[in-house]
């Protein structure tokens, strides 16, 4: 017979937004089990730089073990949740075992969406979990070896990333930097290659004013980024990718950050889907006609009380895990619970070496150049959640920003085709 786990909350996802609600929810006491299929909690913002060796694994994933350890009202499971029901509030996990809530809260990000283009699935590479950066970074350095042998015939690694928002940016950016930087030195008998970066539409970092779109557009530019807008990929070959309007643009490695989805285990859970496969969710961040549920991060749509549609981001997936405490914890002690109030902080996004831009606060005040590139670094070393991984982070950054040494570059050759 299968194993049943009751709690008072179960939290299945432990990304940006199930710590938050979990760490939140122990200070009061209150019993929670936390499910998540990697025994870490991985930091997405930082996934590119790990794909292109600036920083190490160990940097931006921490133990959810470590996390949890002086909460002694969480337990952590750590295995793939194979399905759930809403309406029973209950998560099927791959083993078998049923883990039954008062309280379910379902946190489980987003994934990636090839929105059909043939091949994308067999020849790309996905750049949204920790997993993904290693077989990136991986696969970079096997070709790169590779394109090393065959020098004398004049290879370069060209790659082609496909989107133009912030992971599509900065992994371009750095891709280009390595390039000129890095490869020149460590494989000086090879040509260099090219960054390709592709998009539909026709300008990069799309949510961006107009003037930090121009910004990234001039640096990518000076780095060698070939930019190819205004034409979406209609096909990804092992050898590269076609475009819309027929050109075709040939590279190696295919890097895919042209956009994602709603958790896959949401389709089967009874939930309401809207808008790109999430789940729309109330202001107080349950699910209207399903009582104990909440949503959170980039599983939902989320409206706060302003009644702005907010982004997929992790500072709204934090705050949102964080309001949901305190409504949870209005749910168990009779108390009444209150929309979500996001505190707008801005985006931002790096292009390169001393070069980001930024757009702080709810009045989007603009910064390009070294002041962004510092909000930016400032802003990502403080989002990361253990001390240790602040004080590695910043000295590979150091290191990566003022040497062309990438001590980083040794990766599991896994996942290499
Ligand atoms: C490459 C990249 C760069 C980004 N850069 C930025 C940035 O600079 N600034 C910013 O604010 N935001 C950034 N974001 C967005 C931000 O990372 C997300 O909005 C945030 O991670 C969402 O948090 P979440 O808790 O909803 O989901 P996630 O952080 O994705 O966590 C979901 C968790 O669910 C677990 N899970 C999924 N499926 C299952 C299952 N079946 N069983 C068990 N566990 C499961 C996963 O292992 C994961 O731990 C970036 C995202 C990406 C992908």
């Amino acid at each position: 017979m299968a194993t049943t786990i009751s709690r008072q909350v179960v939290v299945v996802g432990a990304g940006f937004a199930g710590v938050a609600v979990a760490q939140h929810l122990a200070r009061k006491g209150i019993e929670v089990l936390v499910v998540d299929k990697n025994n870490y909690h991985q930091f997405q913002p930082l996934l590119y730089q790990v794909a292109t060796s600036q920083i190490g694994i160990s940097e931006v994933a921490r133990p959810l073990r470590g996390i949890f350890r002086r909460s002694r009202s969480v337990r952590v499971v750590v295995a793939e949740a194979s399905a759930v029901d809403a309406t029973a509030r209950t998560v099927t996990l791959a083993d078998g075992t049923v883990c039954h809530a008062q309280i379910l809260v379902m946190a489980l990000g987003a994934e990636v969406n090839f929105f059909g283009t043939p091949g994308a699935e067999e020849h790309a590479f996905p750049l949204y979990s920790l997993d993904d950066a290693a077989r990136l970074g991986s696969a970079l350095i096997g070709e790169l070896d590779r394109a090393d042998l065959a020098a004398d015939s004049a290879m370069g690694l060209d790659v082609i990333v496909v989107g133009a928002g912030a992971t599509g940016v900065e992994v371009a950016g750095a891709l280009a930097e390595n390039l000129q930087l890095v490869v020149r030195r460590v494989y000086p008998h090879q040509q260099t290659g090219t960054v390709h970066l592709v998009d539909m539409v026709d300008v990069v970092l799309g949510p961006f004013s107009a003037k930090s779109q121009r910004y990234a557009t001039e640096r990518l530019t000076d780095y060698g980024v070939r930019l190819h807008l205004g034409s979406g990929v209609t096909e990804v070959r092992p050898d590269g990718v076609t475009l819309a309007d027929g050109s075709v643009i040939e590279g190696r490695i295919v890097i895919w950050a042209g956009g994602l989805q709603g958790n896959a285990l949401l389709r089967g859970s009874g939930l309401p889907q809207g808008r790109g496969g999430r789940v729309d969710v109330a202001p107080d961040l349950t699910v209207p006609g399903f009582d104990g549920v909440y949503v959170l991060g980039d599983s939902a749509n989320i409206t706060d009380a302003k009644d702005r549609k907010l982004p997929q981001l992790g500072s709204v997936a934090q705050q949102s895990g964080k309001w949901a405490a305190r409504n949870i914890h209005a749910d168990l002690s009779g108390g009444a619970r209150a929309p979500f109030a996001y505190r707008d902080k801005g985006i931002m996004a790096m292009v390169g070496r001393g070069a980001a831009v930024a757009e702080l606060g709810t009045r989007r005040l603009q910064f390009q150049g070294p002041p962004a590139f510092l909000a930016w670094l400032g802003v990502h070393a403080a989002l990361l959640s253990g001390v240790w991984q602040r004080v590695g982070a910043v000295a590979s950054w150091s290191v990566a920003f003022l040497t062309s040494h990438r001590p980083q570059a040794v990766l599991p050759r896994i996942g290499q085709r």
